[in-house]
């Protein structure tokens, strides 16, 4: 088995792959279609890793338009490592997206938005649907009410994070894709339509 890949470049940014775990079975997540690779990297978790780990693997911070905290996980699960290693990386001078399912309050209990907004320039959320019929159906939350959280958590980021994205997948049975925008748009969010079959 190769090495796990704690972090990878696309294009101009740098990834950090944090965690393997997730409380959605997305349908259209590569991970359950029998592959976890993003581009060329394997992104096969063996274990959480630590802030110890990754910090070191930043690199020269004035190389990179972002850190995004993505993979095949959803960050927000190892929200200690997220925010220790986006700490450093304002530290240093640089921006930091985190790419989430927007699930981390129901998660955790608690509204953890305060906690990021000091070390989070940008956040991009994955609504994939304008109802909860179809978010059952194609993201298979292991939650109760994730839909009607998710939705929370989508009108609650921008009152502390400067840029929110949200995106939704166009081509998934049952999503009405200008409903997704009218709602993200109506929470002050920037609305991010995605095609099915693309990721990073
Ligand atoms: S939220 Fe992301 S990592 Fe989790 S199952 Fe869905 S696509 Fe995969």
């Amino acid at each position: 088995m190769s090495q796990s890949t704690l972090v990878y470049d696309i294009r101009n940014s740098r990834y950090l792959n944090i965690t393997g775990r997730c409380t959605l079975r997305c349908q259209f997540c590569p991970k359950h279609n029998g592959s976890k690779q993003v581009h060329e990297y394997q992104l096969d978790l063996d274990h959480q890793p630590t802030a110890q780990e990754l910090i070191p693997l930043l690199g020269d911070v004035s190389q990179f338009d972002e850190y995004v905290f993505c993979g095949y996980g959803e960050p927000t699960l190892n929200l200690a490592t997220l925010i220790a290693v986006a700490s450093e990386i304002k530290r240093l001078g640089g921006q930091v997206r985190v790419n989430t399912d927007g699930l981390g309050n129901l998660f955790h209990r608690r509204n953890i938005l305060p906690e990021l907004a000091p070390v989070v320039d940008a956040l991009s959320i994955s609504l994939n649907a304008d109802n909860e019929t179809a978010y059952v159906q194609h993201c298979q939350p292991k939650l109760k009410d994730s839909y009607a959280a998710v939705r929370a958590f989508i009108r609650q980021a921008p009152n502390y994070i400067n840029k929110v994205q949200v995106s939704a997948i166009e081509g998934l049975e049952g999503v009405n894709i200008e409903r997704c925008r009218d709602f993200v748009e109506s929470a002050n969010a920037e609305f991010k339509h995605r095609h099915l079959g693309i990721v990073g």
